[in-house]
C-alpha cells in the first residue's frame, strides 16, 4: 500500500542499496537525484490528494449499496450564500454537513444557529483556513483547529469533532494534529470544483455523472453556481432513486464530542 511510512521505507532500502552498490561499480549521481525527484513527487501527490490516505487515512465516502450520497459544503458560514442554500435545503427536506471556517463565524451567529436548528451538521474547517495552514506546526494546527471548536462551543454550545483539511491538504503535522485533537479527518470522492466553475451546466453534468452508492460531494456554501444549480441537483438525485443522508448518519459517526 502506498503510503507515508512505506515509501519512506522503501526510498531508504533503495538508497541503501545504490551506497552498497557504489562500493562496486560508480553510481552515478543523477540515480540519487531521479530517486529524489520521485520520492518528492510522491510525497505531494500524498499532500494533495485527500482520497490516496498518504499520511492519514480520510474518510472519503461510505461503503454501501445503498443508493444513498452526502453532501457537504465548505468555507461558510457566509451572508453569500448560506441563508439561499439552507433555504433550498428546507424546501427539499434534506440535510447536509457545514463545514464551517471558525474565523467567518464572528457576525455570522445567526447563520450558524441556522444551520445547527435546520438540522444539519457542523464540522470543523480550521479557525483560519490560511493560505500557509499546511506549513503550519502540529502545535499551531491544533491550536487553530482547537479555537474554531471553541467559537462553536461558544455560539451553539456544541463541539465539532468532524474535521475537513483546509485545501483537502494533508501532511505527518496535521496527522498528528488530528489523532491528538480527537478528530474524525474527513474527505470527499466527488469534488465539485464550485469555485473554479463558472458554468452551470458544465458543473452540475460534472458532479452528477460520478454519483455512485456512498458518495461524499464537496461544494462551498460561497459559491453562487452552487446555489443556482443545488434545485436541479437535488431533482437529479431523486430522479435516479438516489436519497441524500446526513454525512455522520451515512457514515454512523458521533459528529460532535
Ligand atoms: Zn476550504
Amino acid at each position: 500500500m502506498l503510503n507515508f511510512r512505506n515509501t519512506n521505507i522503501f526510498v531508504a532500502a533503495l538508497l541503501l542499496m545504490l551506497l552498497i552498490l557504489n562500493h562496486f561499480y560508480p553510481v552515478p549521481t543523477f540515480a540519487y537525484f531521479i530517486i529524489l525527484l520521485i520520492y518528492s513527487f510522491i510525497l505531494f501527490y500524498g499532500s494533495y490528494f485527500i482520497q490516496s490516505n498518504f499520511y492519514i487515512k480520510t474518510i472519503c465516502s461510505a461503503q454501501t449499496n445503498k443508493k444513498q450520497i452526502a453532501i457537504s459544503f465548505d468555507d461558510g458560514p457566509a451572508i453569500n450564500f448560506t441563508p439561499e442554500i439552507l433555504q433550498v435545503l428546507k424546501n427539499e427536506n434534506i440535510k447536509a454537513t457545514f463545514f464551517c471556517i471558525g474565523k467567518n463565524i464572528s457576525g455570522n451567529e445567526k447563520i450558524l444557529h441556522q444551520i445547527n436548528n435546520e438540522g444539519h451538521v457542523i464540522g470543523n474547517h480550521s479557525y483560519s483556513h490560511h493560505f500557509w495552514f499546511d506549513l503550519f506546526s502540529s502545535k499551531k494546527m491544533l491550536g487553530d483547529m482547537a479555537f474554531m471548536n471553541e467559537i462553536t462551543k461558544e455560539t451553539i454550545g456544541l463541539t465539532p469533532k468532524l474535521f475537513r483539511p483546509p485545501y483537502g491538504v494533508t501532511n505527518p503535522n496535521l496527522k498528528n494534529a488530528i489523532i491528538k485533537g480527537n478528530y474524525i479527518p474527513i474527505g470527499w470522492n466527488i469534488r465539485s470544483m464550485d469555485t473554479v466553475i463558472n458554468d452551470e451546466e458544465k458543473l452540475l453534468k460534472k458532479i452528477t455523472s460520478k454519483i455512485k452508492p456512498g458518495a461524499i460531494i464537496l461544494f462551498h456554501d460561497t459559491s453562487k453556481t452552487t446555489l443556482s444549480i443545488l434545485p436541479k441537483f437535488i431533482k437529479y438525485v431523486k430522479t435516479n432513486g438516489y436519497e441524500i443522508t446526513r454525512l455522520d448518519k451515512m457514515l454512523n459517526l458521533k459528529p460532535y464530542a
